[in-house]
């Protein structure tokens, strides 16, 4: 079998992996059985077609999946600087946007709006940012920044 972590072959119900140190199936990139690439929130290896195992790592965190059709990476960052995390909201990070809609208004109006281009900057290239990996097909944390 495979280390879920690093992808190391390593011995059948071997404890711990030695090459990373984690235990195998605690891990989330790689498939258990025959060691190719998977992405932490998917079931069953597309490859080999087993039960991907473990993966505690990351149960209890919200992911937002690619939707079809993709979202635009652009709107999106457009949609951050016309209305603070908004953009965020159309990406899925729903609590996200509303953290960064209130943070970001407190943070401009207490600086007398000199805060306001670098929240725009940040806010649109971290929309951008991620839009463009569920773009691409991979799937973010809801509180997953750039
Ligand atoms: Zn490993
Ligand atoms: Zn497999």
């Amino acid at each position: 079998m495979f280390c879920r972590n690093c992808g190391n072959e390593i011995r059948e119900n071997q404890e711990i992996c030695l090459k990373c140190g984690v235990k195998p199936l605690s891990g989330g990139k790689y498939c258990q059985n025959c060691g190719v690439d998977v992405l932490p929130q998917q079931e069953i290896c597309v490859k080999c077609g087993v039960r991907l195992a473990g993966g505690a790592n990351i149960s209890g965190r919200k992911m937002i999946n690619p939707s079809t059709p993709p979202k635009n990476p652009i709107a999106a960052g457009i949609l951050s600087v016309l209305i603070l995390g908004v953009g965020h909201m159309y990406l899925g990070q729903v609590l996200k946007g509303v953290v960064l809609l209130i943070g970001g208004v407190i943070l401009i109006i207490s600086t007398g709006f000199l805060a306001a281009p670098v929240v725009w900057i940040v806010y649109f290239v971290d929309t951008y940012m991620i839009g463009e990996k569920l773009h691409s097909g991979k799937s973010v944390w809801e509180w997953e920044f750039f």
